[in-house]
């Protein structure tokens, strides 16, 4: 490229006054990074056209200098000019990020992407989330003003486009760009953005309105004139310091109070408004007071927003009077700092402070936003604004699409089953995957703002107890656990009533003379209501068939033949568990109450995986994972109980190791220094010389105590460690 875009006759113009602009609000600051930034962004964009026909560049321009006129920083129009490169032209984040460094990159990373969602023509009712989704997806506020810049460009040049592309620019403006103007409290962009969007989607309304308004214009100004010289006379006789302005409202708005009403525009009060800036809130309700003096207000339209600001942080004091010739206006009373407010809005904190570097990127913010909780202290319908804010902060919500469109709103983090259970109870009790942007992915990944996602469904499928620990929502929890509870009663009462009948059998004892009023005896005895729940409780292990029996036909069943309850003895020894206690440490999941011992064969320490199974009338015998009879016992699937350490218990267990080592002196010593400095007491220790095998070698028994299997796993790594063992396993029976 040879040609100096500085040379180009018609940007290069647009440029130079973009430069004086900002050199006259900030004289003190650099200038070159704007310079930068216009080649760079010409350069890239030279042989591109509007659809006016005017060069491209022309366009971003126009963007940085209405970014100007809002006062905006250097980062906010640096971005403006190189907002669309990332679409438009072969440039790169990583060389935006280069050249101009973390926060320009940021913001033209966040309009490019902003740029990318097509928002047009969605379900009314989805507005208000997709606004939040816009707000919660730009990390900076700035990126939604220049968005709203660059939006408020193409919309005052939408001529050159096709009829059905202009309205569905105009749509989206209208339901979502001007209301997050409002939202920020710009008042100025949303009146421009509704005005032009107005005029767009309904021509002849318009333009009829226009030419009403237009064609009253000469007398409603004769009219405002006089009205604006008596107020300034009344208020200057009380001394109240003030600047008075009259104005015919904007057409939009004039529009929506028509429709609204359904009047014609004779019968709209306040086509003409007249606002007075004063000094100080005081001078606010005194201006007021004189304002009330002269003319009557009309009943039921005095609004306070000062006292009660709007939740986008307007204030003013509102009222309606009947005017001269019995014409009604309205009249807002603010101060200087309101009006900036209500004029400029989030946008009036970028302004430029003579002699600063502009704004301290998160100072700037964290001093709005303690502005705001001030304010917000005295607000009583408060909600909406800061909950904004908080999801433009801290992101604490995620906006997520069906295929079709409509938005679901996650809190952050949430996954796929989140989603489905979102939609219905039944998408997500058969959910069995997710597409995510069209790609399969895991039901436990983690969603992100504008991912869309299609849930895949199998008839018939049940919920799974580990989505529990993976879902973010309590919609979803709640369903699955109530799908889970249901199922695991379901199966307690089948077993429960094959013990009870097996063991009748067993003991010869005819259940058949057995009725089910005895057993609802029982079962109350018991604490529970029905025989259902009877059979429940002995199938989680609760109590065992024999007792029921024993309670039900107690002359059938000889008390001598009562069996001593095989239960093994919980660790630390000497402290016997005795029936209906069991182990503390370790708990089945989603029923508290139930009857839990280590299995024998495997004698499961913490931290290890555990399996429970439902023992017939001795409750739940907890095995390893990896222990061998679990594939046996696991025959009867329906017998497997989710099971795990309780977190409180923190009882130590006893653990059988075997050493081998070299034998030679000192070894024992080692092991046991280890141990001790462990403090895992040792139960019992036996060394002898391996017969097994023809060199010198040893094997030492070892019963200690550990909190854990990561405790053993530290002492058995020590174990390693010292010169002259050989191998270590871990003998599962006790
Ligand atoms: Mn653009």
């Amino acid at each position: 490229m040879s040609t100096d875009v500085l040379e180009l006759p018609e940007t290069a113009e647009q440029y130079r006054s973009l430069e004086e602009k900002v050199r006259l609000l900030r004289p003190k600051d650099d200038l070159a990074p704007l310079e930068r930034a216009y080649r760079y962004a010409a350069d890239l964009h030279v042989n591109q056209k509007r659809k006016s026909g005017e060069p491209y560049i022309s366009h971003p321009l126009a963007v940085a200098h209405i970014l100007a006129d809002m006062h905006m920083d250097l980062v906010s129009i640096q971005t403006g000019i190189l907002h669309d490169v990332l679409e438009d032209t072969s440039a790169r984040l990583e060389d935006v990020r280069e050249r101009f460094g973390e926060d320009v990159a940021r913001c033209v990373d966040g309009v490019t992407k902003l740029s990318k969602i097509s928002l047009a023509n969605r379900d009314d009712r989805q507005a208000e989330s997709l606004r939040k989704m816009l707000l919660a997806m730009t990390g900076d506020i700035r990126v939604i003003i220049v968005k709203l810049a660059d939006r408020l460009h193409n919309m005052r040049t939408l001529g050159s486009l096709l009829p059905e592309r202009q309205e569905a620019i105009a749509q989206e403006t209208l339901e979502i760009y001007a209301p997050i103007a409002h939202r920020l409290g710009m008042g100025k962009v949303r009146g421009e953005l509704e005005d032009l969007a107005f005029r767009t989607l309904h021509p002849e309304a318009a333009t009829e309105l226009m030419r009403e308004i237009e064609s009253k214009r000469q007398d409603h100004e004769q009219w405002l004139a006089q009205v604006q010289a008596t107020i300034e006379q009344k208020l200057a006789r009380e001394d109240i310091p003030a600047c008075v302005d009259g104005r015919v409202k904007r057409a939009y708005s004039v529009y929506q109070k028509l429709k609204r009403q359904r009047i014609t525009l004779d019968q709209v009060y306040d086509v003409m408004a007249v606002r007075i800036i004063t000094d100080s809130v005081k001078n606010c309700y005194a201006a007021l007071g004189v304002i009330h003096n002269e003319w009557h207000p009309v009943p039921g339209r005095i609004k306070d927003f000062i006292a009660m600001p709007r939740p986008n942080l307007y204030q003013s004091l509102h009222t309606s009077v009947i005017g001269p010739d019995g014409i009604a206006f309205e009249v807002q009373i603010r101060t200087e700092e309101m009006h900036k407010i209500a004029e400029e809005g989030i946008a009036a904190h970028w302004k430029y402070k003579e002699g600063s570097k502009g704004p301290r990127g998160d100072d700037q913010r964290i001093a709005w936003l303690r502005q705001l909780v001030e304010w917000q202290r005295e607000m009583k319908d408060s909600g909406e604004f800061l909950s904004t804010l908080k999801v433009d902060l801290y992101s604490e919500e995620v906006y997520t699409f069906t295929p079709r469109g409509r938005v679901i709103v996650l809190p952050r983090d949430a996954t796929p089953i989140d989603f489905a259970y979102a939609i219905h109870s039944d998408i997500g009790h058969t959910c069995v995957g997710a597409r995510i942007n069209g790609a399969i992915r895991p039901l436990k990944s983690t969603l992100r703002n504008g991912d869309v996602v299609e849930i895949l469904t199998q008839p018939g499928h049940q919920p799974s107890r580990d989505w529990l620990g993976v879902v973010k929502t309590s919609r979803a929890r709640n369903r699955i656990k109530h799908v889970i509870n249901a199922a695991e009663r379901a199966k307690a009462v089948e077993i429960g009533q094959k013990s009870l009948e097996k063991e009748a059998r067993r003991l010869g004892v005819s259940l058949g003379r057995i009725s089910n009023q005895d057993l609802e005896t029982v079962a109350s005895e018991y604490g529970v209501s029905k025989t259902e729940d009877l059979y429940a409780a002995l199938g989680f292990g609760k109590f065992s068939a024999r007792q029921v029996l024993q309670k039900v036909a107690p002359d059938d069943i000889p008390p001598e033949s009562l069996p001593v309850p095989e239960l093994p003895r919980i660790s630390p020894p000497g402290t016997p568990s005795p029936l209906g206690d069991g182990d503390l440490t370790i708990h089945v999941k989603g029923a508290d109450d139930v009857l839990v011992y280590r299995a024998k064969c495997c004698n499961p320490i913490r931290g290890e995986r555990i399996v429970g199974y439902i023992t017939r009338g001795k409750g739940v015998a907890v095995h390893s994972q990896q222990c061998p009879n679990v594939q046996n016992l696991m025959y009867e699937a329906e017998r497997k109980i989710d099971v795990e350490w309780a977190r409180s218990a923190n009882d130590p267990l006893p653990v059988k190791v075997i050493v081998y080592t070299d034998d030679r002196p000192g070894i024992l010593h080692q092991l046991t220094s280890i141990l001790s400095a462990e403090q895992s007491n040792i139960r019992t220790l036996e060394a002898r010389a391996d017969h097994t095998r023809s060199d010198e070698s040893a094997v030492v028994d070892i019963t200690m105590e550990v909190r854990d299997k990561k405790q053993l796993e530290r002492v058995i790594n020590a174990f390693r460690r010292i010169p002259g063992v050989r191998d270590i396993e871990r003998i599962l029976t006790n």
